[in-house]
């Protein structure tokens, strides 16, 4: 059952993810990276029929470079696998208003995708630049392409909770409100969840807790997107690696105008050096972290500020659906693995009867599924996040309908 592969393209902002996906089958049978794109530690790896491949580049190497070499000294290697291609899914981090739902990549969408730019500078030029490359080397798939948007399951959200109280010609002139991000990774998981729970998906209410390197929160009701953490950008909301999440828009003009930082070395911190890195001083990596709270206290400070600021958003998102929540669930690196951040974040939801049990908790991580909460709990799940399977199964289903 070889012939329905979906090739999964997500370029990053010095980084390119790729996959041969069985969207049927729900198996990866190619998978890699190719990282570090700008400097002379540029290299790429990938995994196919349980074989690692590693390749290093003595140069700076480009988007349009990866994509060229990933067909012709990969995917063409092996024929089985390049043959059985049937379309190509890229992951897009912003569709600004425009995308409700993933959609067949035609000469206006990509338009669209340009403009959206402007929200996501640091991705969308880029996407645009792995479609139209994608269109000159694999020529046959050129009208196979689909776009998969982080902000789309976002779009129900409803206008209270997308606008800023900005003077409102800022949304009706520019466009500037709430999107929200991960939304490929909230749908996957909250589908999962409502099937583990045998719920029906319209039916279930649910907060989700997407935790990496960037960490957002949704609030899902009837199957919805009604609130989530991240903004204009993927800089509001939660404590992350190392970027801020909310802040007082204030503290920009004080470090501009008292401390003289240019407006680039204040984005730079505000998104590079602040999170877990700029409190611990040391790490944004929470396998450290969680191996270093009992050591180190500006560790444990900036661990707890984490868990606050978690425990804020999932309290007030529970009052917002009146409480009628069905579970609580956690993604993401931080999420799937992190056994010390879901028991501090739980421990502090009693009131709201959600209740850890410890033992399970021990036990779920590295890509298990499960429970975590005690028999008198409501639902609390772990469920390992699988954006790359959600982008090959749209791509999929919008193909097989085009025929
Ligand atoms: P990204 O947002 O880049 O996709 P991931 O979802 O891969 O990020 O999450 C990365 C985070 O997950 C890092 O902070 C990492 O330290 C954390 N993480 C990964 N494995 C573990 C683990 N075993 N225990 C605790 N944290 C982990």
């Amino acid at each position: 059952m070889l012939n329905k592969l979906i090739l999964v393209i997500n370029c990053g902002s010095s980084s390119l993810k790729f996959s041969v996906i069985n969207p049927i089958k729900k198996k990866i049978l190619l998978s890699g990276l190719a990282e570090n794109f700008y400097d002379n530690s540029s290299l790429i790896v990938w995994n196919f029929n349980k074989k690692k491949n590693k390749i290093k580049f003595n140069n700076k190497i480009t988007h349009k470079f990866i994509l060229n070499y990933l067909v012709d000294e990969i995917l063409k290697k092996y024929l089985l696998l390049y043959n059985n291609i049937i379309g190509v899914g890229h992951r897009i981090v912003h569709g600004g208003e425009k995308f409700t739902n993933s959609i067949l990549i035609t000469d206006i969408v990509l338009k669209a995708i340009e403009k959206a730019s402007v929200f996501a500078p640091l991705h969308n030029p880029i996407q645009v630049i792995g479609i139209k490359e994608i269109k000159k080397i694999l020529p046959h798939l050129k009208s196979k392409q689909i776009a998969v948007f982080d902000t789309a399951f976002h779009q129900t959200i409803p206008i209270e909770s997308y606008l800023y109280a900005l003077p409102i010609k800022f949304y009706e002139k520019y466009k500037i409100r709430r999107y929200g991000a991960h939304g490929t990774s909230h749908k996957y998981v909250t589908k999962k969840a409502a099937k583990f729970l045998n719920i029906k998906l319209n039916n279930f209410n649910c907060i989700s807790c997407h935790l990496g390197n960037g960490s957002s929160i949704t609030a899902i009701n009837n199957g919805k997107s009604v609130d989530t953490s991240m903004g204009l950008t993927p800089l509001e909301g939660l404590v992350m690696g190392t970027r801020c999440g909310n802040i007082d828009p204030a503290i920009i003009f004080y470090m501009f105008n008292e401390l003289n930082l240019s407006i680039d070395k204040i984005y730079n911190i505000l998104t590079k050096k602040s999170g877990m890195l700029g409190l611990t001083n040391i790490t944004s990596d929470f396998r450290y972290i969680e191996e270093n709270y009992f050591k180190n206290n500006n560790i444990k400070i900036a661990t707890d500020v984490f868990v606050h600021s978690l425990t804020k958003y999932i309290a007030s998102y529970s009052i917002l659906m009146q409480n009628k929540i069905h579970a609580i669930i956690f993604t993401g690196g931080i999420g799937e693995n992190s056994i010390l951040i879901r028991e501090k974040t739980i421990k502090k939801l009693k009131i709201l009867n959600f209740f850890i049990d410890k033992k399970l908790n021990n036990k779920i991580k590295y890509g298990k599924i499960g429970l975590i909460s005690t028999n008198l709990s409501r639902p609390i799940l772990v469920i390992p996040t699988n954006e790359e399977l959600m982008i090959s199964q749209d791509t999929f289903k919008i193909i097989h309908n085009m025929k």
